[in-house]
């Protein structure tokens, strides 16, 4: 069997995956990256009409947004994933779209080739943890791997080989609940348990490399940052995708910081909304945080600019949610010039921040003159390195490819990994070919 990245190992963004058998040839993902007008997998075109099955993890647009690529270049098959994320995939297209042409670039597909798209949904053919199989030579097995609405990973027998791959994956999700890909929840229909621990390949996500803070350790820092820019009357601007961690640090702010005023843009607003329609994918008692966070008075959503800046005129700071994490849009461009003008106010990103965009400039202070603060203190969505420790020992695997991270990181991850005794790991690129 032969693996070959396309995209989305030794860099952040176009996780695109294939797996070749004998029999059959398999994708995972196929994913932009948020570069330039946008960069897409290494797509080899006469061997697109061969695949024979697609699985997609989540939503995320390093993900799925190159899908369309794929029946424009002569597949016909179906794409395997989740409910929720057929769900969110309309507004993600709609704002790859808005990315591309806002650099006066082109989309390399046509509005009928995402119409093209056909969706298998996992959750209506078998449960979390459930065989199910598709064809001859191939079963699967997914589970929800806590790192947004409708994410999963998934676990392979193809040929008698067995496989995983993490998609994006969080065991700390205040809200978002998380299968342990570690136990086969039932025995396999093909191969007796005995071999399943003997996965032959595991693509694992190390988004954050060597990074080994917990959750718990990063909010702290976050909840003592938060303080001391609220304490001096400056506001605090969290951008944030409109799906995601917004709505996860949403609920822990309305925790910490009880009474605190918070002004929430209605995308935020409408994806803890959307949380709240699909229990199915929450921890239990999540439901009961987000419902109270939909019904509290002090949290704002504006309807209009006028109420925008009446808001923020106030005497007392406001914690700001607004959307994108990445700060390409016009409304957290507003944002920012609004607090540009004080150094009490602070924006603090998240997650991720690709190299030419806003909030990349921002962190750099490459930005026109601004006094305000710009920090980065992440909110945990993915795997660092005590993660994948955990995942190594839960997934034992001949080999495991770790992703998501850039080269030099997962390099640095390896020989420390390597140096504790764990064996068959590897730090690719894409272009790179394993065979297993
Ligand atoms: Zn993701
Ligand atoms: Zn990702």
């Amino acid at each position: 069997m032969e693996l070959k990245i396309w995209g989305g190992a030794g860099e952040h963004g176009r996780s695109c995956y294939v797996l070749t058998g004998e029999q059959h040839r398999i994708m995972l993902d196929c994913g932009v990256k948020k570069e330039g007008t946008g960069q897409y997998p290494l797509l080899d075109v006469n061997l697109i009409p061969e695949l024979t099955a697609v699985f997609l993890s989540h939503a995320h647009e390093d993900h799925s947004m190159a899908l369309p690529l794929l029946y424009k270049h002569g597949y016909e098959g179906e794409i395997w994933t989740t409910r929720p994320t057929v769900s969110q995939l309309e507004l993600y297209f709609a704002n790859w779209g808005k990315y591309v042409a806002g650099r006066n670039g082109e989309l390399p597909y046509e509005p009928e080739d995402i119409s093209a798209l056909r969706f298998r949904i996992l959750e209506e053919e078998a449960s979390a943890g459930q065989w199910l199989k598709l064809d001859d030579g191939l079963t699967l097995q997914w589970g929800r791997s806590g790192h947004m609405l409708g994410s999963v990973w998934f676990r392979f027998q193809m040929e008698g080989q067995q496989l995983f791959f993490s998609g994006d994956f969080s065991r700390e999700s205040a809200l978002l609940a998380a299968d342990a890909p570690g136990k086969p929840l039932s025995e396999s229909p093909t191969v007796p348990n005995s071999s399943i621990s003997a996965t032959a390949l595991s693509i694992m996500d190390n988004a954050y490399g060597m990074d080994e803070e917990s959750q718990e350790q990063k909010l702290h820092a976050l909840q003592q940052f938060m303080l001391e820019v609220l304490g001096r009357g400056g506001h605090v601007l969290l951008p944030v995708p409109a799906f995601g961690r917004g709505q996860e640090l949403l609920v822990w702010a309305l925790s910490t910081f009880p009474n605190q005023p918070i002004l929430l843009e209605r995308a935020i607003y409408e994806g803890l909304c959307q949380m709240a329609e699909w229990e199915a994918w929450l921890r239990p008692g999540s439901l009961h945080s987000i419902e109270g966070a939909m019904k509290t008075l002090h949290v704002h959503v504006p309807g209009s600019q006028e109420e925008r800046l009446h808001l923020l005129e106030g005497e007392e700071p406001f914690i700001i949610f607004t959307t994108d994490g990445m700060m390409e849009s016009p409304r957290a461009r507003w944002y920012a010039e609004r607090l540009s003008f004080s150094s009490n106010h602070a924006i603090v990103i998240t997650g991720h921040a690709s190299e030419g965009t806003f909030a990349r400039r921002l962190l750099r202070g490459e930005t026109e003159e601004t006094y305000c603060e710009t920090v980065q203190m992440g909110y945990k969505i993915h795997q660092g390195l005590d993660d994948v420790r955990y995942m190594l020992h839960e997934v034992p695997s001949r080999h495991t490819v770790l992703v998501h991270a850039p080269k030099p990181e997962t390099n640095r991850v390896i020989v420390c990994l390597a140096g504790e005794g764990y064996l068959g790991l590897h730090s690719l690129q894409p272009g790179s070919i394993l065979q297993i």
